[in-house]
């Protein structure tokens, strides 16, 4: 697979069911070729009109001349011990973004983590991507490509059996709803049957907590929702997850009601809680914390802090994690502890960083201080 570049066809992997039918009506064709098309490049992993053997041959020219399937290209692909697997990819300017599978512990899902924009803007204290500025969005073509080099890499998926990727979280690099018009296009399709067939609980955003986001984003498609909490008081949430200064946490939660509101199940949001030694791993933190959430249908997601260098911060140690836990647990939640998978090749899931190539004055100043604390 050769690495994006730019071209003038329309490049056919990152569009929704909606975007299809609008190409091919444009092209003078039926809206019918959308759904073909679809599943020769989404089920079947294929790039190449000339294979698309239920099109006629004058349309698969046609194709090769006005569009193209173009997918990041694979600069570095691996599997760790545990079968987490890790792939760097090239996308359209020479930047790398990072996607990992990780399998669960028995076997049943592999849940795809995917990044949605290069670098980040929103400078959360302990995210390694946030530290390295923003550097721009992912085409939906980029998003959904993803998914596309995960899914071929193991072969076409012809029955729901041979489903490489069962679930997928919008929680590698990027704050999602800051780059909406390309994740949504994206999602749908994860969602849509001759995409990914993915169900609405199966496929994942997690937000930091741009509130008006939320609002368009459950008026306009149906997923699950995962919010990047981190701490149950403003004042310290201020400091960790700065966009908090700007749509506080009571602002957040009402979101979150407004957005269950538009569900019509049973769903629940996913909290996610980061938790990091002296900072938010205490007794007083975990009360509050379910005090907090005493009125969301929700479940909260404990993530021990992973360490990256010149953070600041440190992972507490495996005791008080429990304790963390335990805590929890008295006051009526179940919260599960959400293990680094994929540690030897650098693969963790929500900390997808390292080899961007970033080219932004935050990045720089954050390497000086580096270079200087090594002085
Ligand atoms: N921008 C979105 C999605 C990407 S981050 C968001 O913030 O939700 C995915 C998750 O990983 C978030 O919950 C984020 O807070 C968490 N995360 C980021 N850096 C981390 C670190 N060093 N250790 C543990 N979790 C981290
Ligand atoms: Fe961005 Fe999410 Fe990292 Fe915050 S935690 S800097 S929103 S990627």
């Amino acid at each position: 697979m050769t690495a994006i570049t730019q071209s003038s066809r329309t490049n056919l992997l990152g569009l929704s069911h909606e975007g299809m039918e609008a190409f091919f009506v444009s092209i003078g064709e039926k809206k019918f070729r959308a759904a073909q098309v679809m599943k020769w490049i989404h089920h079947e992993g294929c790039d190449d009109f000339e294979a698309m053997t239920n099109l006629s041959k004058a349309l698969r020219t046609r194709l090769a001349e006005v569009a193209e399937i173009r997918g990041p290209g694979v600069v570095y692909e691996g599997t760790s011990n545990d079968g987490t697997r890790k792939w760097v990819l090239e996308v359209e300017d020479g930047s790398y973004v990072e996607t990992v599978l990780i399998p669960s512990d028995n076997g049943t899902r592999r849940t795809l983590c995917v990044s949605s924009q290069v670098g980040c803007s929103l400078d959360c204290s302990f995210c390694s991507t946030g530290k390295q500025g923003f550097q721009r969005n992912l085409t939906a073509a980029e998003i959904i490509g993803q998914v596309w080099v995960a899914q071929r890499s193991v072969g076409p998926r012809r029955d729901t059996a041979n489903r490489p990727v069962t679930n997928v979280v919008m929680m590698g690099m990027g704050e999602p709803l800051l780059n909406y018009d390309n994740v949504v296009p994206a999602m749908k399709l994860m969602l849509d049957d001759n995409g990914y067939g993915l169900s609405k609980r199966r496929v994942t955003l997690s937000t930091s907590g741009v509130v008006p986001m939320i609002d368009r984003l459950g008026d306009e498609i149906d997923v699950s929702l995962a919010i990047s909490l981190h701490a149950a008081n403003d004042e310290l949430r201020n400091e960790l997850v700065p966009i908090n200064r700007k749509y506080n946490i009571r602002n957040l939660l009402d979101a979150c009601q407004r957005y269950l509101a538009k569900c019509d199940d049973t769903r629940l949001v996913t909290i996610e809680y980061t938790l990091i030694k002296d900072v938010n791993d205490q007794q007083e933190h975990a009360e509050q914390l379910a005090a907090l959430l005493k009125e969301l249908p929700c479940k909260i997601n404990l993530i021990p802090f992973n360490p990256f260098p010149h953070s600041g911060y440190e992972k507490p140690s495996r005791n008080q994690t429990m304790r963390f836990q335990q805590w929890l647990y008295e006051l009526g939640y179940t919260a599960p502890i959400r293990t680094t998978r994929g540690d030897d090749i650098d693969a963790a899931c929500g900390q997808l960083v390292g080899r961007v190539k970033d080219r932004t004055r935050r990045h720089e100043r954050y390497i000086q201080s580096i270079q200087l604390d090594a002085d």
